[in-house]
């Protein structure tokens, strides 16, 4: 089957991130002396930004809090104490190639390595993703396993970014998965609404229709961390998954200089809320080697969500929460 046009068109702007830090400093009349340093850091993690999100960055501010999130610096290639490749411990919880299964009821499947953005806090940022599953017959133990365990009812797609897959093998790995008749849940987590909106196209609306109707529930839990990520191209992909009945709620990170303010939070949570958005989690950091500049003391994360609570509806204020190894939960931050 031949991709449609809205297919390629995603593909296309995909294709045209930009990878390369002189052109990113060049094209945000951005300070030469940021260069070297972000030569240095992408040995270590790539630099990837769409153009969508490029367009949404303030030109010769340094310090825009989206360029923030994609700008590599020196101080990630520092080694900070307390700071490790697998912060969460992902890869003790591989049950199969491809499957985490770190919560009562639900298994998540790393479907894609790959990411529209890449985002220089990601927690994942050092995982092996070229030993995952990538054809059908990759995911086979997978699958037997799911099918082995009946207290599965929800499947969570991450990655690396799930939607990266074209429809079709969207498609094939979603059958797959709900012809499990345990499983009545698909959560699906992506950053791509926010950073490259024309994911957001017909085809995949389509199939997230035909899920529905066939009895699977599907959840779509949004990325954003910053009210300027929100940008009109932005709130039409959102209206229209939300159109399809698809609940959506966001997950953002805390981080140094992005969204550490009440401004900026309640800023995002309005915005989310105004287009029909849960706030679902504000997550603390996890601390990932390279990252450490991002961090913000768990008392001033307390300060800002109780600040939140104050000025904003409950249902939209964010879980504060972080992530511990052997936990069976996330942990509220607010106890
Ligand atoms: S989109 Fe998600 S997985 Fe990809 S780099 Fe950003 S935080 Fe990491």
């Amino acid at each position: 089957m031949s991709p449609s046009i809205a297919e390629t068109t995603w593909q296309k702007s995909l294709a045209q991130a930009i990878r390369d830090p002189e052109e990113l400093i060049a094209r945000l009349n951005l300070p030469s002396s940021l260069l070297q340093p972000a030569l240095r850091s992408v040995q270590l993690f790539p630099l990837m930004v769409p153009i969508s999100y490029l367009n949404r960055i303030e030109h010769g501010n340094p310090a825009d809090p989206l360029l923030k999130q994609v700008l590599p610096l020196e101080i990630e290639t520092q080694t900070v104490p307390g700071f490790t490749t697998d912060p969460v411990g992902d890869l003790n919880v591989r049950s199969t190639p491809g499957m985490l299964h770190k919560y009562q009821g639900r298994a998540l499947l790393m479907v894609s390595g790959a990411c529209a953005i890449h985002c220089r806090y990601c927690f994942r940022r050092h995982y092996p993703y070229g030993e995952e599953p990538r054809t059908l017959a990759d995911w086979e133990p997978a699958w037997k396993s799911l099918l082995s365990d009946s207290s599965i009812q929800e499947v969570i797609l991450s990655g690396g970014d799930p939607l990266l897959l074209t429809d079709v093998r969207l498609q094939e790995l979603c059958e797959r998965i709900t012809e499990i008749p345990h499983v009545k849940r698909l959560r699906i987590h992506s950053r791509l609404p926010v950073v490259l909106p024309d994911r957001i196209h017909s085809g995949l609306l389509d199939l997230f229709q035909r899920l529905t109707e066939n009895g699977t529930t599907v959840w779509m839990v949004i990325h954003a961390n910053h009210p300027n990520e929100l940008a009109e191209d932005v709130e039409i992909a959102i209206r229209q998954l939300l159109q399809t009945g698809i609940p959506v709620l966001n997950q953002s990170v805390l981080l140094k200089g992005v969204n550490d303010s009440v401004d900026t939070l309640l800023k995002l949570s309005e915005s989310l809320i105004n287009l029909g958005v849960m706030p679902y989690y504000l997550h603390q950091l996890d601390r990932v080697s390279g990252v450490a500049h991002f961090e913000v003391a768990e008392e001033q994360g307390r300060e800002l969500i109780c600040e939140l609570r104050r000025r904003l509806p409950g249902y939209a204020v964010p879980q504060y929460v972080r992530e511990i190894e052997g936990e069976s939960h996330k942990i509220s931050l607010l106890g």
